[in-house]
């Protein structure tokens, strides 16, 4: 049977993840948005450092792959240089925010991103996951990206601070955000939340405090689709995967004035021009929005199927919201799909509205046989 290598951390730059090309190496851009010539930068530095090829997360992260151990540490001291990651391990461990996208400078949303980045440091030990959105839009945005912390609005604008899993949050002021995140955080490692690994988990086994299941967050806003609007242009990234030549490319042509890399593996050009760039997903009703593809093998040790291959051919079918993985650690998409495929010794189990964790309705099928059965 083939059990993936479940790692309880994720990757940094300074801590980078081996993969089957080589060495990721996570980059989160502050607040999700970089300038363009930081862009430029990130995508120069794949092209020297790496193999080509950038992952976009579906958490706003960057990654650069095919990185050897003998280039990292000079890569590593240019990342630093160039303010893309902080020169503390520790910190750039601890600074998994997520912000909702669209925030203009001196908005809440970029007044608290900045206040919490400041002191993270306060924080007690968490989970190596472990995340914090700040979704203080009008509308959240953000809800079905991985979290523990949630700073959210409630219905008449006040701010709230959720435990990811709870229907309710905690009234706060802006003042005391971190304040309350730090007690939030308190609570969870004292009451045993190491063990649980996320707060999703821990709140079915631990009740929280009462006054933190009060304050009702506003009702989520719409996904935001590819295509342009007034103040730029929104792309899909297939499957996250772009090359530094696609970039690069993107950036010459549509000449933004700054770059947010956004959850669900989207680019939002801020002041682009209008173009339309092959390698990008530019239509919003692309059948390709919905699936998700891990770089399953060769690119994976983990894998024992490729995945993007079959994937593409599937996406053509509108079976809804798919995905396909290369093992049962499910790395492209944390939540359930409609059509869940997962490798598993190079043959496939096939899971219908569910996830790669739930039992699968066929198993062992090949590739053939997928796509006879998924018609
Ligand atoms: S889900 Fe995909 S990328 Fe993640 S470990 Fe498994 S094969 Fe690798």
């Amino acid at each position: 049977m083939n059990v993936p290598g479940i790692r309880g951390w994720c990757p940094t730059a300074h801590r980078p993840m081996m993969s089957g090309d080589g060495l990721l190496v996570r980059i989160r851009p502050r607040s999700g948005r970089m300038t363009v010539a930081k862009a430029r930068t990130v995508a120069d530095l794949a092209r020297r450092f790496g193999n080509g090829l950038i992952d976009l997360t579906s958490r706003a992260a960057l990654q650069i792959r095919g990185v050897t151990d003998e280039v990292h540490p000079e890569l590593l001291r240019a990342l630093v240089a160039e303010e893309l990651v902080d020169a503390d391990p520790d910190i750039e461990a601890r600074r998994n925010i997520v912000v909702t996208p669209f925030w203009i400078a001196g908005d809440l949303a970029d007044r608290l991103a900045r206040a919490l980045a400041q002191r993270l440091v306060e924080l007690p030990q968490l989970p190596a996951k472990s995340g914090i959105v700040v979704d203080t839009g009008t509308a959240p945005l953000l809800q079905d990206v991985s979290a523990d912390f949630r700073f959210e609005r409630d219905g008449e604008g006040g701010l709230l601070l959720r435990a990811d899993g709870a229907e309710r949050g905690r009234s706060i002021d802006e003042a005391d955000a971190f304040d309350a995140l730090n007690e939030m955080a308190a609570w969870f490692v004292q009451t045993g939340g190491g063990e649980s690994g996320r707060m999703r988990r821990h709140v079915t086994k631990v009740s929280l405090p009462g006054n933190w299941r009060f304050a009702v967050p506003a009702d989520g806003g719409d996904v935001w689709p590819p295509g342009c609007t007034k103040e730029g242009m929104i792309v899909g990234v297939p499957f996250g995967a772009m090359s530094v030549d696609a970039l690069s490319g993107l950036l010459a042509d549509a000449d933004p004035g700054c770059v947010q890399v956004m959850p669900r593996r989207c680019l939002y050009l801020e002041t682009a021009r209008p173009v339309a760039h092959p390698a990008f997903i530019h239509d919003p009703s692309a059948l390709l929005l919905d699936v998700a593809a891990c770089p399953g093998g060769p690119r994976c040790t983990q894998a024992t199927v490729s995945t993007r291959p079959i994937a593409r051919q599937l996406a053509e079918r509108g079976l809804g919201t798919l995905h396909v993985s290369g093992c049962a650690k499910g790395c492209a998409r944390s939540g359930s799909a409609d059509v869940t495929l997962v490798g598993r010794d190079g043959r496939f189990d096939l899971v219908r509205g569910g996830s790669v964790g739930d039992t699968a309705d066929r198993t062992g099928l090949s590739e053939t046989q997928v796509l006879e059965l998924l018609r």
